[in-house]
């Protein structure tokens, strides 16, 4: 039987065993943070003063002693064996995207072949992990071994179960030896800080003192797939790649408009709400579940945090749903774009500032147009996605993503701003004088009197814009599905920061020149919009309309990741970073390294994969096929019949099955000249030679998918694999 026919058989008599979990007993608000050494837990059963000096720590970014990292750690201890944890491990998050973790038990002999529990604050505060197995882009050589993860108070440890013991989990930064990052959250860390020192600086100006720390925050909407794994255990293209490498379209696709919102299977929705379960024990504040456009597509989001700490979240999230769909005969599909011709997933990264005491700086209030602060920010943001477009797109550049961006569901690869009618407006205004007015919403008459009135927004919404204000935040839509969102949220906040940076030495320049903040205001902002508002459009951002417009407008549109990578090297990118001190140039030159090379090795998997499949399962499977054919037409042929259409087809077969051939040994031949030179002729070559051949030989697969005998044929079908639920 073919491999594909036992996954079939395997699903039609399977029966799953859905986990029961009794909502009328575990109180969900119970629940929530079971599994956190988080502030209530660190005020209970921390000394006072140890207590305060670790909020302090958190909250105002102040250094930590050594004896209170020797008190947070023994009163961890406790907590984590109470909770039945038997090792401790430090969670990175390196550069492959993933996280990392070691385990160390807690055990420590104590002479007389007795043992006990120890936790020191310096096991808390740092780790020695080998460094030289990570992805550092020329950094770290295999001999320059040494590694540090050092504790990142401002994440709180958590713990993770295991049916046999559970893990204390204390999220770290990952630091060479020389002191260079080498993964994604020490960036971010310090992104952080540098849009945090740049708004307080805006804040004194209008008179806030009291805030002492600006946080940006971050929501992020997951979308992901979930098919039966006995189909990804047959596919080993979604196995080894996460992808489809070949696959006929289905008859019936997304058209029918009828997965979005639909009902969510009854297997599914216990997969989700046994991931929710798992995630609010941890103190994940996830929200939001429904169907996505495709097939099998999904979306979980959670409410909102610290960017910080929402990344961290996220990460968790992933891997929650990746370890439980499993345990109901699912695999989770995060990669952008596993079904060629359906949607692929992305991760909209919601995005906003707010003060320490919770002032949400995007927030437009009633009154736009007279909210100076609102309007000084906002037009911050403006000018930073005008003057740096090409970085937000190589945040989001991936081999994986670009099968997305620009696929007429994704947002295109060019960079632009979506305002809505309302800010569009006061835009508008204000590049020719004070803003007088704010168009209001006012209600939706729905024309049945039995149903109240609804207070109506007062801008529609646009789903083609890359980057969307959506009504106290901006949607960085570009993002995909497996990235982590530390590396664009690292851009977001280090270009708004330049642009909070120039705003504010502008501002104060202007006051100490004798000018009123309202007036500095007034003739600061026009200008930066004027420079600015190219970058500004509300139109379709699929058509081709646009992309002719935007070319005008001299907008970039950085195609592929090859296209976008250079970016990431250049001077003006280089004197950034390191200006807010947020990558120094060595860690910059690391990053394009290890995604040059990302990008080699994803394409290189996929040729390997597309041949190994075409040779060992299509073609022989076709080939079987052929023969039967072409004993029928001899048959015929003998008994003196005219083969008729069965001879034609046996031609057409053969000739179909040629061309595979002829594509395979194409595919070979690119794939074994793969030029050495520099990452960028390497990269090029690759999207140019290798994804083109890999292209090639998909069509002439798809194509006899469509003619060979549906029993010939091996692997899951589109038709199966997203419908079969
Ligand atoms: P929609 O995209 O449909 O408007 P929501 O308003 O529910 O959906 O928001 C989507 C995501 O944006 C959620 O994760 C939400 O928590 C997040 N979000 C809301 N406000 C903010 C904010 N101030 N900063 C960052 N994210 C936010
Ligand atoms: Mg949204």
């Amino acid at each position: 039987m073919s491999i594909r026919k036992s996954a079939l058989q395997a699903i039609a008599n399977t029966r799953h065993e859905l986990n029961r979990i009794d909502f009328k007993k575990i109180r969900l608000k119970d629940l929530f943070g079971e599994l956190v050494f988080n502030e209530s837990v660190q005020r209970e059963r921390l000394p006072k003063p140890v207590y305060k000096a670790l909020q302090r720590t958190i909250k105002n970014g102040d250094a930590l002693d050594s004896d209170i990292a020797d008190a947070v750690a023994s009163s961890m201890l406790d907590w984590a064996l109470e909770k039945g944890a038997t090792h401790f491990t430090h969670l990175f998050q390196p550069m492959t995207g993933l996280t990392a973790e070691k385990h160390d038990s807690f055990i420590s002999p104590s002479g007389e072949g007795k043992a006990i529990m120890e936790f020191s604050g310096k096991e808390l505060v740092k780790g020695e992990p080998d460094a030289s197995s990570f992805p550092s882009g020329g950094i770290r050589a295999t001999f320059e071994a040494r590694g540090y993860t050092a504790w990142d108070p401002t994440s709180p440890a958590f713990i993770i179960e295991n049916p046999n013991g559970a893990t204390l989990v204390i999220p770290t930064v990952f630091l060479s030896w020389t002191g260079e990052a080498l993964d994604k959250k020490t960036p971010l860390l310090k992104s952080m800080e540098a849009l945090s020192d740049q708004s307080l600086r805006i804040l004194r100006l209008f008179g806030k003192t009291e805030s002492r720390k600006v946080f940006t925050t971050v929501g992020p909407e997951q979308e992901y797939f979930l098919i039966d794994q006995n189909f990804y255990l047959a596919r080993p293209d979604l196995l080894n790649a996460g992808r489809t490498l070949l696959g006929a379209a289905p008859p019936k696709g997304q058209e029918m408009e009828d997965q979005y919102f639909g009902t969510i299977p009854d297997r599914v929705l216990a997969c989700m709400a046994d991931c929710e379960a798992q995630l609010y024990a941890l103190g994940v504040p996830v929200k939001t579940r429904h169907n996505e456009v495709a097939p099998s597509q999904y979306e979980i989001a959670p409410i909102f945090e610290s960017s910080n700490l929402a990344t961290d979240h996220q990460m968790l999230t992933m891997e929650i749903i990746r370890k439980t769909a499993t345990k109901y005969g699912l695999a989770c599909l995060f990669h952008e774009k596993p079904f060629s011709g359906i949607n692929g997933s992305g991760k909209h990264n919601n995005w906003s500032m707010s003060t320490d005491l919770g002032e949400n700086l995007l927030n437009p209030g009633d009154t736009p147009h007279d909210n100076a602060q609102f309007l000084v920010f906002c037009v911050a943001v403006i000018r930073a996605v005008a003057k740096y477009p090409e970085l937000l797109r190589v945040s989001v550049a991936s081999a994986a993503n670009d099968h997305r961006l620009g696929a007429n569901e994704a947002p295109p690869a060019i960079i632009s701003i979506f305002l809505g009618t309302q800010l569009e407006d006061i835009m508008e205004q204000l590049e020719k004088g004070p803003p007088t007015s704010t168009k209001q919403g006012g209600t939706m008459e729905i024309g049945v009197t039995v149903l109240p009135k609804l207070p109506k927004d007062a801008g529609d919404r646009n789903r083609t814009s890359p980057f969307a204000f959506t009504g106290n935040k901006f949607e960085f839509r570009a993002v995909g599905a497996s990235q982590s969102i530390g590396g664009p949220n690292t851009v977001l906040n280090t270009i708004v920061a330049e642009s909070l940076d120039f705003v504010a030495t502008e501002l104060e320049k202007a006051i100490k020149g004798g000018k009123d903040l309202k007036t500095a205001i007034q003739t600061l902002l026009p200008q930066i919009l004027k420079e600015s508002k190219k970058v500004l459009f509300g139109g379709d951002g699929y058509s081709e309309e646009w992309h002719k417009e935007a070319e005008k407008r001299g907008l970039p549109n950085l195609r592929t990741t090859p296209d976008a990578l250079p970016v990431i090297v250049r001077k003006d990118s280089i004197d950034l970073f390191t200006k807010y001190k947020v990558y120094t140039a060595r860690e910059l030159e690391s990053r394009y390294h290890i995604l040059c090379e990302n990008y080699v090795k994803t394409l290189n998997i996929e040729a390997k994969l597309v041949l190994m499949m075409t040779k060992t399962m299509v073609a022989p499977a076709v080939t079987k096929y052929v023969g039967e054919v072409a004993s029928t037409v001899a048959s015929l042929k003998a008994a003196g019949v005219d083969a008729g259409a069965t001879g034609e087809s046996l031609k057409t077969l053969t000739g179909q099955l040629n061309a595979l051939h002829k594509s395979v040994a194409d595919l070979e031949s690119a794939l074994g000249h793969v030029p050495h030179g520099s990452p960028q002729d390497e990269i090029v070559y690759m999207r140019d030679k290798v994804l083109a051949g890999m292209k090639e030989v998909r069509k002439h697969s798809d194509a006899l998918e469509a003619v060979v005998a549906d029993d010939h044929w091996p692997l899951p079908t589109y038709r199966e694999m997203l419908f079969i639920k």
